[in-house]
């Protein structure tokens, strides 16, 4: 479960609990969950509770103005490859930052992407900590990220090297005609660290906030979970859910309830 998915409802310990009460055992918690509730406090409910974090979401956001200001994004990544490592986290998920403010340069923001990737690294590396790479879907090309196909991603691990792989959020990859061959290109170069779950509202009503739960729009999730398997990665499927306009509304209890259910009959 990842916990955007119940941020209106639960804190880090209450979203724990209700997770543990239905046998959710793995999390994906966010960084300001995390502080929120303090790193080390964060790290012993986690630990404590033997949960699997699938993630930490996240770092990333490195394209900046100044080099003073991709320094900074560096060494804020610096602090969320700790925060993961406390937390015993899979991998730290990345979303890897847009063009910066007032910035028409999109190739030079990918470029910015790069070195800020580069910079970061060996400090994965020395702790352990895997980068996980998202790519997200174009419209979020300008604010969020300017990797938007999971081939433009695995371009950057075949560039970084160890310690990198990519988060597969079908959100936004459902789209790409390259999917299938780029997710088999992942699986053989064992790049597949995160795969996270929603659904496609048909119309979409806001670009941030209104994914759908699985089986309420239009990706083939099955399918894609098939190849993702084939491709070799066995590990857990994450519910991230932003829907202001619908899930957060409703009570926390049915919202995980119903991730079950869906779980179970179309994923
Ligand atoms: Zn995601």
């Amino acid at each position: 479960m990842n916990l955007a998915t119940v941020r209106p409802h639960y804190d880090l310990a209450g979203a724990v609990d209700a997770c543990l009460a239905r046998g959710i055992t793995s999390i994906a918690p966010w960084r300001d969950q995390v502080q929120k509730a303090g790193v080390a406090e964060a790290a012993r409910i986690i630990r404590g509770n033997a949960l699997g974090v699938t993630g930490l979401c996240r770092g990333g956001m490195f394209p900046a103005a100044t080099a003073e200001g991709l320094a900074a994004a560096v060494e804020d990544n610096q602090r969320a490859v700790d925060e993961a490592a406390a937390l015993g986290a899979d991998c730290l998920v990345l979303v890897v930052g847009g063009l910066p403010d007032g910035s028409r340069d999109l190739s030079g923001a990918r470029d910015m992407v790069l070195r800020g990737l580069e910079a970061l690294l060996p400090y994965a590396q020395a702790q352990n900590m895997p980068l996980a790479i998202e790519p997200l879907h174009p419209m979020y090309a300008a604010d969020r990220a300017c990797v938007n196909t999971l081939e433009q991603a695995l371009d950057l691990c075949d560039h970084l090297g160890d310690g990198t792989g990519v988060a597969i959020d079908v959100y936004h990859v459902w789209w790409d005609p390259k999917l299938y061959e780029q997710i088999a290109r992942a699986g053989a170069g064992g790049r597949i660290l995160a795969h996270h779950i929603c659904d496609w509202l048909v119309p979409t009503r806001d670009l941030l906030t209104d994914r759908g739960m699985m089986g309420d729009g239009v990706i083939d999730l099955r399918t894609i979970r098939a190849h993702i398997e084939q491709a070799g990665y066995h590990g857990a499927q994450e519910v991230e859910i932003f829907s202001a306009q619908d899930w957060w509304k409703r009570p926390g209890a049915d919202v995980l309830s119903t991730c079950i259910e869906r779980y179970r009959t179309v994923c």
